[in-house]
């Protein structure tokens, strides 16, 4: 497998940082990834896993080897009464995915369309919108382990899915390479509306009892006036999960904020991240090229020629704004990689 040498990842991350990686590759296959894998562990090298590049911020230069695997292929493995069993390698492109499950009337992805990415990260950070998660799909995935080469199969409790969290980010960070995805989804449509704008645009398209094409056109429509394009505008989606606090810190802030936008989960509150950072000013704010992006504060931009100093410049600067004013914490959605 060729190694190509201080390879440029600008195309490589959404947010559109201009950086390079000393050595890069592309295993298009399981076994030659563990192959790779095998070869490089004795060297030492430093070592990232990279899809789509829509959820990392490159600090600066990657100063060892970059993996972006590569392999293809959607399959069905089987069906029962009322699922199909849908297997679709890591280096599918998640939202071509989405449509081509949808063209074959295979339901329950439609909400998460036109979200970026890869399917083998869609498990990482267990991808989620509209009110629908990975983990609500997932039956389970296969890995390649990064020390031995050697392929594990992963249950879904394995997986040990939260709100935007995994085993994958926890325990196993940076351990295994998730090289293909199982979903069972389902033969009679079940759409799910009743998240974020949804129901409004349906409404506005006349249409009362939508098939799950229809949710996933709704989607595509909400997510494209509301969000930037990487192509256009540099980003890397949502920059902050929404905080989780606790009943007694909820109860505190409403008395200081009635208008706070909050969501009941488990025994506290979500809190929309996006809503802090507005009322703490940062709404549409810029400081050099990287800013907060007009329509949807929570969504960090790059004006053009940002460097990972400027994104991380910028976040602080948000976090300490939001913590000052609110007393939370925001933490950074993507990952950031490089640079030290
Ligand atoms: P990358 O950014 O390349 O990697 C992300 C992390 O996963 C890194 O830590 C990387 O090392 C690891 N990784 C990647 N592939 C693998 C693999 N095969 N095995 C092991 N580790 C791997 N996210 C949501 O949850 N919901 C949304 O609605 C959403 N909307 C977005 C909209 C925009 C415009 C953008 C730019 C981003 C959005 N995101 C959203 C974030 C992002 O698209 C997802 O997190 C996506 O799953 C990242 O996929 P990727 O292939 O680009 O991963
Ligand atoms: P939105 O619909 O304006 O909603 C704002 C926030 O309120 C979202 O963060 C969402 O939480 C929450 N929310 C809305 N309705 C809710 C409900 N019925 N129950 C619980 N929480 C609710 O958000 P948006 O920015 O346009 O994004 C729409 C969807 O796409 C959201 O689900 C969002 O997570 C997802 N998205 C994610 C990213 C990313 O990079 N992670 C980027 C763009 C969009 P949740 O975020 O928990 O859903």
């Amino acid at each position: 497998m060729r190694f190509l040498e201080n390879f440029p990842l600008a195309a490589f991350n959404t947010f559109g940082i201009r950086a390079k990686a000393r050595y890069f590759a592309a295993p298009a296959s399981e076994d030659e990834l563990a192959r790779l894998l095998r070869s490089v562990t004795a060297r030492n090298l430093p070592l990232m896993v990279l899809g789509g590049g829509s959820n990392v911020i490159f600090g600066g230069d990657f100063a060892g080897l970059v993996i972006h695997p590569d392999m293809r292929g959607i399959q069905c493995l089987g069906e029962t009464a009322e699922h199909y069993l849908i297997e679709a390698a890591a280096g599918e492109k998640w939202h071509d995915f989405v449509q081509y499950t949808l063209a074959r009337n295979w339901f329950g992805l439609e909400n998460l369309s036109l979200i970026p990415g890869t399917v083998g990260a869609s498990p990482i950070q267990n991808i989620g919108a509209y009110g629908v998660e990975v983990t609500d799909r997932l039956h389970s995935l296969t890995a390649i382990e990064i020390a031995t080469g050697c392929r594990h199969e992963f249950t879904h409790a394995q997986c040990r899915f939260g709100y935007r969290d995994s085993v994958f980010k926890q325990e196993l960070r940076d351990r295994f390479i998730i090289s293909r995805v199982r979903f069972r989804l389902l033969k009679t449509p079940a759409p799910r509306i009743d998240y974020g704008d949804i129901r409004q645009e349906l409404v506005a398209r006349h249409i009362d009892s939508p098939t799950p094409r229809q949710v996933s056109d709704a989607v595509i429509a909400i997510r494209s006036r509301k969000l930037p394009s990487p192509d256009v505008l540099g980003n890397a989606g949502s920059f902050f999960k929404n905080p989780v606090v606790g009943r007694a810190q909820l109860e505190s802030l409403k008395a200081d904020w009635p208008a706070l936008v909050s969501y009941p989960q488990g025994e506290g509150a979500k809190l929309a991240a996006g809503w802090l950072i507005e009322q703490a000013g940062w709404k549409g704010r810029r400081i050099g090229p990287v800013g907060s992006y007009e329509k949807q504060a929570l969504v960090l931009v790059n004006h053009g020629g940002a460097t990972g100093g400027d994104v991380v410049c910028v976040a602080q600067a948000i976090q300490q704004a939001v913590r000052e004013r609110f007393g939370v914490e925001l933490e950074m959605e993507p990952q950031v990689y490089g640079g030290n």
